[in-house]
């Protein structure tokens, strides 16, 4: 297994077979020498330096039904809220304090906040912090309205993928929603010029090592400059919710490989990954990532981004988390710094 995992440091393909038998030849031995590797690389790009992203969760409307989360217009039992204008810019203030110098901007499909109001509002944080990296993620749009945005300032652009599999991603969606359209917004954001994020959850229901590796494949010809992982976590108002939750080793084990594979990516240690486990950030990290994206939403409003149950630090103020993040990463031998953090060229 160990010159499968040559192959993949070395920057050759790897065929969706040997994805397949690598994933299945996961044991703790090859999780070390993985992560042990995964490290090495990280630090050769980015020290040990961990990049931190203010994340804003300004809306939880949405038009989607995607049956695995929470937000999803079927349901019906959530307090649904949306941010002004002024609240978020005041959450850019004060993450700007703390040392945040990326906001991402995450939020439903909300059809109140159109295109225009989301340019106006990027135009001015970039205006109040022309320092500052903005990451919008708002699910898909048409090309123009990408446009726009970035036109207007947008850096970044986070949209999972999901799963790079057809047959899987219709499971995972109802019929109004695509994978080609999904992977389609991917390749526009590509090419207007955002630094792209995808991504997949782990452990989503019906999910196989086949699929995984078709996840793996795709990201590798996509090569995005982040990638978003994260198990997939049951909430109890989806038709997903007695499904299991994914798991903790396999999510460690594929990040470890996408920092082999991409060994310039910026990938984070996602709040799914600490809600799954209380030390979730620090394993993931110690398996490659080299992000953390604490959350500077109003501490009120966090519980109603319910993506998924029992999330993370709902209740933590931002300064406090901030300081508990700096304190847990120098405790696993890294620095949390006051950087845009940008993708760098190979
Ligand atoms: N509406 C936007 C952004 C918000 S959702 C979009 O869909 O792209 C952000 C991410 O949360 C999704 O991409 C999905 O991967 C993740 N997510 C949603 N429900 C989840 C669940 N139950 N478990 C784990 N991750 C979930
Ligand atoms: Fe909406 Fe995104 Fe949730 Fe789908 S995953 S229902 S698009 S918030």
């Amino acid at each position: 297994m160990k010159a499968l995992i040559d192959q993949l440091e070395h920057r050759h393909e790897m065929s969706r077979e040997e994805w397949i038998t690598l994933l299945q030849a996961r044991s703790p031995e090859l999780e070390q020498e993985l992560f042990s590797r995964a490290r090495a690389v990280r630090r050769r790009y980015y020290g040990d330096r961990v990049f931190i992203r203010g994340l804003i969760e300004f809306t939880n409307h949405c038009k989607n039904d995607c049956y695995y989360c929470g937000l999803r217009r079927s349901n019906l039992h959530l307090q649904r809220y949306r941010l002004s204008r002024q609240e978020i810019l005041a959450c850019c203030r004060e993450g700007y304090d703390l040392g945040y110098r990326t906001f991402v901007l995450q939020g439903g499909e909300d059809p109140a906040w159109t295109p225009d109001k989301i340019a106006d509002l990027v135009a001015a944080i970039k205006a109040a912090h022309p320092d500052c990296a903005v990451t919008l993620s708002v699910g898909e749009q048409p090309r123009a309205v990408y446009q726009l945005w970035f036109d207007a300032g947008a850096d970044r652009y986070l949209l999972r993928q999901e799963t790079a599999d057809n047959a899987h991603y219709h499971q995972l969606h109802p019929p109004e929603l695509s994978p080609e359209n999904r992977k389609h917004c991917l390749w526009d954001l590509k090419a207007i010029g955002y630094q792209v994020g995808c991504g997949f959850m782990v452990g989503s229901p019906g999910q196989t090592e086949a699929q995984l590796a078709e996840d793996m494949l795709f990201i590798r010809q996509l090569e995005p400059d982040m990638v978003g992982i994260g198990p997939f976590l049951p909430q109890h108002d989806t038709p997903f919710r007695d499904k299991p939750a994914g798991d903790l080793h396999l999510t460690l084990f594929l990040l470890g490989l996408l920092r082999l594979m991409l060994p310039n990516v910026l990938l984070p240690a996602t709040t799914a990954l600490a809600t799954l486990d209380p030390k979730g950030r620090e394993l993931g990290i110690l398996a490659g990532a080299n992000v953390c994206m604490p959350n500077l939403s109003p501490p009120g409003v966090r519980d109603k981004y319910a993506l998924y149950d029992n999330k993370a630090c709902t209740g933590d103020e931002a300064a406090q988390s901030r300081r508990s993040l700096e304190r847990r990463m120098q405790a696993i031998g890294c620095q949390v710094v006051v950087d845009r953090g940008d993708h760098i060229s190979l």
